[in-house]
């Protein structure tokens, strides 16, 4: 395929070279569902494999350490937290691998930031809630999954009949679209079980 034409020189054309190499992994289900777990070990394995790695999660995101991703089981590992999906290609310029936990808190920057670390060479790996509470898509994840290279759809038994669930039930008072919480405020459910709350309460 002849190089486009605004690629003249050969950094340019180092430059495209490395785009090929980047790939986006998006890691997606309802809570309980593994979804950190996943994430934690492909960063170890890019780790093992002598890869540059950062790791990052949502400042909104405090429920067990607010520097730590922390799975469901205990597992963690280091992380930035930061408000804005904006920040990460300055605080991981050094990265050829990039985790983001949570990415459904992030707004539709996300999409652009994971295109650019792409675009980079990096391989970046997003693992975050596919539906809210009310079970419609949250935040840049339907978009995202229109532009990664892989998908990981993960699944959780439902908490009320055992059958396969891809839903996250809200159990406590809504207070805002943001979900953060253990097993106290959600549980995991099958579509036929999973009742949304009023839609008047999604904002
Ligand atoms: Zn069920």
């Amino acid at each position: 395929m002849p190089v486009p034409s605004i690629f003249h020189d050969e950094r340019d054309c180092l430059i495209l070279a490395l785009m090929g190499r980047g790939r986006l992994i998006l890691i997606r289900g309802c809570m309980f569902s593994g979804k950190s777990e996943r994430l934690l070990d492909r960063l170890h394995a890019a780790c093992a494999a002598g890869r540059t790695t950062a790791a990052f999660k949502h400042a909104c995101d405090d429920r067990y350490a607010a520097t730590q991703i922390v799975t469901h089981n205990k597992r963690q590992a280091d992380a930035v937290a930061i408000g804005s999906a904006a920040q990460i290609p300055n605080l991981a310029a050094n990265a050829d691998w990039i985790g983001i936990d949570e990415g459904q808190f992030f707004g539709d920057e996300l999409v652009d930031v994971c295109r650019e670390l792409v675009a980079r060479g990096c391989e970046v790996v997003v693992s975050g809630l596919d539906l809210d509470s009310w079970g419609l898509p949250f935040g840049p994840m339907p978009a995202l999954a229109t532009i990664a290279d892989e998908i990981v759809q993960t699944h959780s038994r439902c908490a009320r009949c055992g059958a396969t669930a891809d839903h996250t039930q809200r159990l406590a008072p809504i207070a805002g679209l943001t979900m953060v919480g253990g097993p106290e405020s959600y549980e995991p459910r099958c579509a036929a079980c999973f009742q949304a709350p009023p839609a008047e309460l999604r904002r």
